[in-house]
């Protein structure tokens, strides 16, 4: 727990690079198809392969939607820029430089609100640029797909060339004690809005989304910090780890003396800790120079107004929409909002629950299982349908609060929907009038002097007797009916 001491010793600065695969048909500057999980290698030709004497030509649609990018966060949009290459060698990028953008972006200067408990915070947008994916390496041989102790390996060009776009932030300061909260909040936020604007399928654990995240920390009236610059960050709540791990691991340094080198960092998902990667002490020099095989990028200045006007409503302004049609106060939406299931209470009312049901549920014992499970409620193996399943039971009294908890866990463990897991588990509520009353019966001979209680005045005393009948009934009666059957049965009313 020493983030938050950490946070009142040194001021924290973040900054977030996150990688965008479009989900464009085909490649960015060739015509292949760029479809997830296909044979290796099936999905190539001699330009994305960089064979010699071959000619690449930009992909309009990669164009169209990093503009449409740019313009949800609010981004300059150049009038004419160029790509240029990016020199270096690695064994799954096949032309020895990739094709990327440098000092001529795309977007530049723009900005994202992001809720945080409640308030605003605007993260500044430095650029966002196109550039193209490399190739995935494949290591044989080894443990879990590490390149150390691995006999050979495998070069898969299907991914070399998918169009990406990076979105880099500026330095996001002043968040103190939020710095970790804040990194999440923005990527949920970017997800959401990339997800709207329909250009990507923003799949974290596919890699579709994947982000870098900046760390630094400095003494409060000193000059920033050396970043750390932890790589392929794959999940939501790792960025929010990611950040914590490096915060205190940079202050414990600082602490003692240390000094913070400039490197990359690995984030483990296992520990929670990042270890060191490469180092970045000595700017690496890629020998960028402009493209010249492909025309610049001059769009132009109405069809760009054209796209800003037919820009889809922004996920805030909608769920802001959404929170009044719901009637929830700001601090539930902003609960919700934090808690990344907003869109699964829409879901679930949309499926036919009240308003107030979906809410518990998805605060209350579906975030407490994911949390429980180190997972985000969307990735929980429930969908909105089913929840609003076990709603529709409750309220037709066909299941008691305890059993529909009890369904739920079952749905969550793959037992199946609802009405499987009630069938299998026989967890419907005891209805049998003639199986009630005797354990009515047997609870009230049981505990005599409970019962000459309440006779004699003190109806709290109710409570024992029917929890005896609920054990008896091993939870499956209604609690409420077995109430008013013990009052009855005793003469006594409310
Ligand atoms: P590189 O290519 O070395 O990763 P970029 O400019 O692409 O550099 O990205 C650097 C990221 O680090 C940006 O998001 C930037 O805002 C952020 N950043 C810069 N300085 C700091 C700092 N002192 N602490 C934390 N983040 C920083
Ligand atoms: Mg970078
Ligand atoms: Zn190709």
């Amino acid at each position: 727990m020493s983030y938050e001491k950490d946070l009142e010793e040194f001021e924290p600065v973040i900054g977030l690079e996150t990688h965008v695969e479009l989900g464009t048909a085909s490649k960015m500057f060739c015509g292949c198809a760029t479809e997830f999980g296909a044979e290796p290698n099936t999905q190539t030709c001699p330009v994305c392969l960089g064979l010699p004497g071959s000619l690449p030509v930009v992909n309009a649609k990669s164009i169209e939607s990093a503009i449409r990018i740019g313009l949800a966060l609010h981004c300059d949009i150049a009038t004419w820029c160029r790509f240029a290459r990016k020199n270096y060698f690695y064994p799954d990028m096949p032309k020895n430089f990739q094709t990327s953008q440098y000092d001529e972006p795309l977007c530049t200067d723009g900005y994202l609100d992001v809720d945080v408990d409640g308030s605003v915070v605007r993260v500044p947008i430095e650029r966002v640029h196109l550039e193209e994916d490399t190739g995935k390496t494949l290591h044989v041989g080894g443990a879990t797909g590490r390149i150390h102790g691995a006999t050979h390996s495998l070069v898969d060009y299907n991914r070399a060339g998918i169009p990406l776009v990076e979105i880099v932030t500026k330095p996001v300061v002043g968040t103190g004690v939020k710095a970790a909260a804040v990194a999440k909040a923005y990527v949920a936020e970017l997800r959401d809005v990339l997800r709207g604007l329909e250009v990507s399928d923003v799949r974290m654990e596919q890699g579709s989304l994947r982000c870098d995240v900046n760390t630094s920390l400095n003494r409060p009236g000193e000059p920033w910090g050396t970043r750390t610059e932890t790589k392929n960050v794959n999940s939501l709540r790792s960025v929010e780890r990611a950040v914590r791990s490096e915060v205190e691991r940079q202050a414990a340094l600082l602490r003692s003396g240390g000094r913070i080198t400039q490197e990359t960092r690995h984030f483990h998902e296992d520990t929670g800790t990042t270890s060191p990667g490469r180092s970045k002490e000595e700017a690496t020099d890629y020998r960028y120079f402009p493209e010249p095989d492909l025309v610049p990028v001059a769009p132009d200045p109405a069809w760009v107004k054209e796209l800003k006007e037919a820009l889809p409503e922004a996920p805030s302004v909608a769920r802001k929409r959404l929170v009044g049609r719901l009637g929830l106060s700001d601090l539930d939406a902003a609960a919700m909002v934090n808690a990344g299931v907003l869109d699964l209470v829409l879901a679930t009312t949309q499926a036919g629950a009240p308003a107030a049901e979906a809410r518990n549920w998805w605060l209350g014992h579906l975030a407490q299982s994911a949390n429980a499970a180190g997972v985000e409620a969307g990735e929980l193996a429930i969908t909105p349908a089913q929840v609003a399943r076990v709603v529709e039971l409750v309220a037709a009294g066909d299941l008691t609060a305890g059993l529909a908890k009890q369904v739920v866990d079952g749905v969550l463990a793959g037992e199946g929907s609802p009405d499987d897991v009630i069938a299998a588990r026989g967890l419907a509520v005891v209805k049998d009038e003639g199986a009630l009353t005797a354990a009515v019966e047997a609870a009230l001979a049981a505990d005599p002097d409970a019962a000459e209680k309440v006779r004699g005045g003190k109806v709290a005393a109710v409570g024992a007797l029917v929890g005896r009948v609920m054990k008896e009934t091993r939870g499956q009666a209604d609690a409420a009916a077995v109430r008013v059957l013990l009052l009855d049965k005793l003469g006594v009313s409310d």
